[in-house]
């Protein structure tokens, strides 16, 4: 396969058929993320992306999911993701799935039709990923949008008839905008009521701008039960309108959550009432197994 640099993917797509279209990231610009610093967004030529999908369908193994890596696929002309998507399906019958990352400038230059078409070809989930509902922390970490336009980007996967995941970030407010964070972050994720929304949590990576202003002391991550106290926040205040799946099972957390909201909300609030209120850090998972 020709995989290029870091090829990432959301941990619900370990078992797909990972095309990677695109390198780099067409934002680039998130404060906290290195995964593509110093590389150029650019999509790879087309006879390199069949020759990998060409070669994946041979693999003994019956896929079922393909997901088209890098950072911010959704932002590629459409008849480009048609022609990729539609070669996926042709070669492989069984893929029921086809996803992407999109962000929210992606999500919001495609119209309901053309979403509707790709979902039609066979885009099956979007991976918006907000970090976080408030807008002075989205100002402050530069994720290029801000709450009424994501929640309106949202609406329009949603609308399509696609699948809808989201990821925010324990601590990227910081131990100043903690509980703004928090509180705003739950609201929006309520407010949006994705079919997914995980909480992943802030790993300070040495080529990002965040590491520099944690180094200088501008930017202070809470610690281990501050950012359990947000993750109660955030659940505290999603109010969903229609059933979530809402996890904190990503490597980089202190305690992994599964749960379908709203019915196990209460349960999960509990619990983590219980665990902080405990002050026990045998709880949470050490410090040497956390990663990204
Ligand atoms: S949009 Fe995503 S991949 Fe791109 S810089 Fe931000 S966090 Fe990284």
């Amino acid at each position: 396969m020709d995989y290029v640099g870091h090829v990432i993917r959301p941990p619900s797509e370990a078992y797909s058929m990972i095309i990677q279209v695109t390198v780099g990231c067409s934002h680039n610009q998130c404060t906290f993320c290195g995964t593509y610093k110093g590389e150029s967004f650019r999509l790879k030529d087309m006879a390199t992306i069949k020759r990998d999908i060409d070669e994946a369908s041979s693999y003994d193994y019956p896929f079922t999911k393909a997901f088209l890596a890098d950072g911010d696929v959704l932002i590629l002309p459409q008849e480009t993701l048609l022609e990729i998507i539609g070669y996926i399906r042709k070669k492989n019958r069984r893929i029921e799935r086809i996803g992407v990352y999109g962000n929210t400038k992606a999500i919001l230059k495609k119209t309901p039709a053309e979403l509707a078409e790709l979902k039609g070809a066979g885009l099956g989930i979007v991976y918006q990923g907000i970090e976080s509902g408030n807008r002075e922390v989205l100002r402050r970490i530069h994720k290029g949008a801000f709450p009424h336009r994501m929640l309106e980007a949202a609406e329009k996967v949603m609308g399509a008839g696609i699948l809808l995941s989201q990821t925010v970030l324990l601590g990227i407010g910081g131990t100043e905008m903690s509980e703004a964070h928090a509180t705003d972050t739950g609201s929006l994720l309520g407010k949006m009521s994705p079919d997914y929304a995980s909480a992943l949590t802030v790993m300070l990576l040495p080529n990002t701008p965040l590491y520099r202003d944690h180094r200088s002391g501008v930017f202070k991550l809470p610690d281990k039960f501050g950012l359990l106290s947000e993750l109660r926040t955030i659940l505290r205040n999603m109010d969903v309108y229609r059933r979530c799946f809402f996890t904190s099972n990503h490597a980089s957390n202190y305690l992994p959550i599964r749960a379908t909201l709203p019915q196990e909300k209460k349960l999960v609030l509990e619990m983590l009432d219980h665990i902080i209120e405990s002050g026990d850090e045998r709880i949470l998972k050490p410090e040497y197994m956390r990663a990204l």
